[in-house]
C-alpha cells in the first residue's frame, strides 16, 4: 500500500498536484481540539467576547494563521451550540485547507457547508469581507440562512445577495462581514460596477477572499460562459424571419451538410445559389454580414433542437444548459443566433442590446487575491484547477468510509434494448421498495422514460429543474421508500438527499434493502458529471449503490461513428442482452477520456483567446476605478488642453474640473470598451475566414485585437479633449444629458453560451485516431455474443 507521502510524491511526479496527506493538518486539529476543550464549558457571553477579540486583533494586523486555532476552535464550539453540528475532523481539515486557499474535495453529504464556516469566519474577522459564492440562488438563500446563526453569535453580519435585489440592498450585503451569492450574481454586480458614474453606487468593496462551492462546475465548467451587461440600443438588422423560412427549405446533403459530430454545418455551392437567388444577392461570400447571419439561421434549423437544447415557454426561447439538463434562466446565445432561434420558432424577438461589458467566470474568479473551493468531484479536473487558478486539489477523506457499490456498466447495443432494460431493473428494484434515482442526460430523455415506466403502472417524479427550490425539495424526498426519481444531471445539485425520506423517518428500512440506488442512463462527456451522480447514492456511511446503462447508439459514442459500423451487424441489434466484454467498457472508459482531453484543450485554448481581452478589461476598469475613486495621478485635460483648462480652472475651481474630467472620461471610456467588445466578437467570430494559410488564427487574433487596442486608448484620449472643447462648462460640470452624452438609459445582464456546439477550432481536436479500436473490439464482442447465444 502507498503511503500518502509517497502517493503525493507519485501525483507530483505525473505533473499534477493532489494532496492525500493530511499529517499537518492533524497538528492543527490536536491544537484545536485542546482549546476546544478550554472553552467548552465557557458562557455563551464569554464566547461572544473571545470572538471580539479576535476580531479586534485580526483588525490589527495579526496574522491569521496566528489565530487560526482559537477562531476555529470557537467556530466549531459556536456551530455545536447554535445549530446542534459540531464539525467532524475532517470537516476541520477542510476548512483548514480551504483557509490555505485549496480546492477540496469532500464527498457528497459530507457538510461542505459547515466546514466552510470556519474559515469564513476566520478570514472575515480583518472586515475585508469574505464572499461564499454557490451554485444557484436558492442555495445560497439556504446556506446564509443555515450557517448566519453561527456567525452573528460570533458577533459578524451575514449577507446574502439574490436575482433581482435592488442596488441598495446589494450594497448593503458587500458591506456585511460575510456574503452567500451565486458566483454569477457577483460577477454581474462587479460589471455592473464598471458602468458606475459615481463610487457611492459601486456594489463590490475590494475583492478579499471567495469559497467557491460545487466549484468544479463553475470554476471549470462555467468558467468560460461569458457574463454580459448590456444597454440599449436601436440595430438594424436583415429579416431573420425570411431566413428562418429559406433555411427551412434546404436540404441536407445537397445544401448543406454537417460534420460527423453534427457539431457544425455548412453551405455547399449548391446551397449558395439557392441562397443567393432566394436572398436576391449575388455575391454572398462577399457580404460578410448577411453571410453570418444566414449561418446562424442554418445553425438554428440544424443543430440547435427544440426540447433538447432549448424549449420554448411563454413566448420565449430558453437554453437547456448541456451539464445540467436545466433550464437557465438569462443565458443567450451569443451575436444574432439567439434571434435566429426566436425566428426559427416563429416567436417575438427580444432586443439583443450593445454589449458594454463583459467577463468570464474564470476570470472573474481570478480578480479575488485569495481563492478556495469545495466540490465532491475535484481529483479528475486537478490539472486545470492548477494551471487555471494555481488551486493544489486536497482529497479529504469521509467521515465514515463510503460502503458504495458501484456496479460495472450495463452495455447494450441499441437504445430501445436499453430502454426496455431500464425499465426491466427499476420495476423490479422498486417493488422491494428501495429508492432510485435515475440521472438522465435530456428533459426529452426523462420524459420518454417515465411515460415508459408509467405503461408499467410506475409512477415517479421528474425533475426538469425549473424551479431551483422546488427540485431541491424533491430531490431531498428521493430516499424515501419505494421513490423514483428521474432528473437530469445534476438538478437538484447541493441538495442532502437523506436515506427514509427528508426526516430520515424510514431510515433504517430503507437502508436494510440497501439504500439508494442510483441509476444512470447514459455517460456524460465528463466523468465528474457521473461521478456526482453516484455520489448522491450511500452519503455519510449509509448503504448504497450505482449503475450505468449504457447503448452504443447514444450520443456520446455516434460522434465515433460507432453505430455506423455496427449498423451492419443487423443480427446482433435485436439483442436485448447487455454485451459481456470487459474489454468493451474498458474502450467506452477510454472514449470518455478522449472526450474530456478534447474538452481540456478546447478550453485551453479559449483561454489563450480570453486572457488578452481580459488583460485589456484590466487595464481600462484600472483607469475607471482611479477616477472614480479620485486616485487618478494625471490629468489628460490638462495636458492636452492647458489653456481651456487653466481658465475654467481659475472660474471653478478644483473640483469642477476633477469632475468634468471624471464625466468626460467615463463616458468615453464607456463608449469606447463597448465598441471594442463588439469588434472583438466579430472579429473573433470571423478569425478563421481571416487567417492567411500560413498563420495561426490565434496569433492573427492577438495582433488584431492588440492593435485594436492601442487605437482604442487614443481615440479615447482624442474623444475626451475634443467633448472638453465642444461642451458647455457650469458650476455643476457638465450636463452630461443636455451635452447628448448620456449612456444606456437602461442596462441588463445575461450569460452567453458560448459557441453552443462546439467552436470552430474543435475541429482541430477531432481527429480521432483510436476510434478505429473502439469498433474492432466492439465487433469482437458482438462475434463472442452471437456465438455464445
Ligand atoms: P455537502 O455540501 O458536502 O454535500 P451538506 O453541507 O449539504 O453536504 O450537508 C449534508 C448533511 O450533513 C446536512 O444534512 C447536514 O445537516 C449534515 N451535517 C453536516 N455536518 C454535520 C455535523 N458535523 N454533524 C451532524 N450533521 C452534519
Ligand atoms: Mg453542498
Amino acid at each position: 500500500m502507498i503511503g500518502g507521502r509517497l502517493r503525493q510524491v507519485f501525483h507530483r511526479f505525473q505533473g499534477r498536484l493532489i494532496e492525500f496527506d493530511l499529517a499537518p493538518y492533524r497538528k492543527l486539529l490536536a491544537r484545536i481540539d485542546a482549546h476546544g476543550e478550554n472553552i467548552g464549558k465557557l458562557a455563551d457571553s464569554r464566547l461572544q467576547e473571545l470572538s471580539g477579540e479576535l476580531r479586534a486583533r485580526a483588525r490589527a494586523g495579526t496574522n491569521l494563521e496566528e489565530l487560526l486555532v482559537e477562531a476555529f476552535a470557537l467556530g466549531r464550539e459556536v456551530s455545536r451550540r447554535v445549530l446542534g453540528m459540531r464539525h467532524f475532523d475532517v470537516q476541520v481539515y477542510g476548512g483548514i485547507a480551504l483557509h490555505q486557499g485549496k480546492l477540496v474535495e469532500m464527498q457528497t453529504g459530507e457538510g461542505k457547508t459547515l466546514a466552510a464556516v470556519l474559515p469564513a469566519y476566520l478570514n472575515a474577522l480583518t472586515g475585508r469581507g469574505v464572499h461564499v459564492l454557490t451554485f444557484n440562488d436558492y442555495l445560497a438563500r439556504r446556506d446564509a440562512q443555515w450557517m448566519g446563526p453561527v456567525y452573528q453569535f460570533l458577533g459578524l453580519s451575514v449577507g446574502l445577495i439574490q436575482e433581482g435585489m435592488t442596488p441598495r440592498d446589494r450594497r448593503q450585503a458587500y458591506a456585511c462581514d460575510l456574503t452567500y451569492a451565486t458566483a454569477k450574481e457577483a460577477g454581474f454586480d462587479y460589471l455592473r460596477d464598471h458602468l458606475c458614474r459615481n463610487s457611492d453606487d459601486l456594489a463590490h468593496r475590494p475583492f478579499h477572499y471567495a469559497i467557491v462551492d460545487e466549484a468544479d462546475s463553475i470554476l471549470i465548467d462555467e468558467a468560460r460562459i461569458p457574463l454580459v451587461i448590456a444597454g440599449n440600443t436601436e440595430e438594424v438588422i436583415v429579416d431573420p424571419y425570411a431566413l428562418a423560412e429559406l433555411v427551412r427549405r434546404l436540404r441536407s446533403g445537397v445544401d448543406y451538410d454537417t460534420d460527423e459530430n453534427a457539431r457544425n454545418a455548412y453551405l455547399t455551392d449548391a446551397g449558395l445559389d439557392r441562397a443567393e437567388k432566394a436572398l436576391g444577392c449575388h455575391n454572398l461570400p462577399e457580404n460578410m454580414l448577411l453571410l453570418g447571419q444566414l449561418y446562424q439561421a442554418l445553425h438554428a434549423e440544424v443543430l440547435l433542437s427544440r426540447d433538447v437544447d432549448y424549449i420554448v415557454r411563454q413566448g420565449k426561447v430558453e437554453i437547456v444548459d448541456e451539464f445540467t439538463g436545466r433550464v437557465v434562466e438569462n443565458r443567450h446565445w451569443p451575436h444574432g443566433l439567439q434571434a435566429a432561434v426566436e425566428a426559427k420558432e416563429g416567436l417575438a424577438i427580444q432586443a439583443e442590446g450593445l454589449i458594454r461589458g463583459s467577463i468570464t467566470l474564470i476570470h472573474f474568479a481570478q480578480l479575488y487575491p485569495k481563492l478556495a473551493g469545495m466540490t465532491a468531484t475535484a481529483q479528475a479536473a486537478a490539472e486545470e484547477f492548477t494551471q487555471f487558478y494555481r488551486l493544489p486539489v486536497v482529497v479529504i477523506p469521509p467521515n465514515r468510509p463510503s460502503i458504495r457499490g458501484d456496479a460495472p456498466d450495463l452495455v447494450f447495443v441499441t437504445k430501445e434494448a436499453k430502454r426496455r432494460a431500464l425499465v426491466e431493473e427499476i420495476t423490479t428494484v422498486r417493488a422491494t421498495g428501495r429508492p432510485i434515482l435515475v440521472g438522465t442526460t435530456s428533459v426529452a430523455e426523462s420524459e420518454e422514460l417515465a411515460a415508459a415506466l408509467g405503461r408499467k403502472g410506475v409512477t415517479c417524479q421528474i425533475l426538469n429543474a425549473k424551479n431551483d427550490e422546488l427540485e431541491a425539495e424533491i430531490v431531498a424526498q428521493a430516499g424515501a421508500p419505494r421513490a423514483v426519481t428521474i432528473s437530469t444531471n445534476m438538478a437538484g445539485r447541493g441538495t442532502d438527499i437523506r436515506l427514509g425520506g427528508q426526516a430520515g423517518q424510514y431510515h433504517d428500512e430503507v437502508a436494510a434493502l440497501g439504500g439508494l440506488y442510483v441509476i444512470g442512463t447514459n455517460r456524460h462527456e465528463s466523468r465528474r458529471v457521473d461521478d456526482q451522480l453516484r455520489g448522491r447514492a450511500a452519503r455519510q456511511g449509509d448503504p448504497g449503490s450505482s449503475r450505468f446503462f449504457v447503448s452504443l447508439q447514444d450520443d456520446l459514442f455516434q460522434r465515433f461513428g460507432i453505430d455506423e459500423s455496427l449498423a451492419r451487424d443487423t443480427d446482433a441489434r435485436a439483442a436485448d442482452r447487455p454485451l459481456d466484454s470487459p474489454e468493451v467498457t474498458a474502450e467506452i472508459a477510454h472514449v470518455q477520456r478522449v472526450i474530456e482531453g478534447q474538452n481540456l484543450e478546447i478550453r485551453k485554448t479559449l483561454w489563450k483567446y480570453s486572457y488578452v481581452v481580459d488583460h485589456q478589461r484590466q487595464v481600462i476598469h484600472a483607469r475607471r476605478q482611479n477616477l472614480l475613486t479620485g486616485q487618478a495621478s494625471r490629468s489628460l485635460l490638462r495636458e492636452r488642453a492647458p489653456e481651456r483648462y487653466q481658465q475654467l480652472l481659475l472660474q471653478f475651481g478644483p473640483a469642477v474640473l476633477d469632475k468634468v474630467e471624471r464625466q468626460l472620461t467615463l463616458y468615453h471610456i464607456d463608449r469606447c470598451w463597448s465598441e471594442h467588445l463588439d469588434y472583438v466578437a466579430h472579429i473573433r467570430d470571423g478569425i478563421h475566414l481571416m487567417t492567411p494559410a500560413d498563420r495561426s488564427p490565434l496569433d492573427t487574433f492577438h495582433v488584431t485585437v492588440g492593435r485594436a487596442f492601442r487605437d482604442l486608448l487614443t481615440s479615447t484620449d482624442d474623444a475626451i479633449v475634443e467633448t472638453f472643447f465642444a461642451v458647455e462648462v457650469t458650476a455643476d460640470g457638465i450636463d452630461m444629458e443636455k451635452a447628448g452624452l448620456k449612456g444606456p438609459s437602461s442596462t441588463w445582464t445575461y450569460l452567453i453560451n458560448d459557441h453552443p456546439f462546439g467552436d470552430w477550432f474543435q475541429r482541430f481536436y477531432k481527429t480521432l485516431t483510436h476510434s478505429g479500436e473502439l469498433i474492432r473490439s466492439l465487433k469482437r464482442a458482438l462475434t463472442d455474443q452471437s456465438s455464445g447465444a
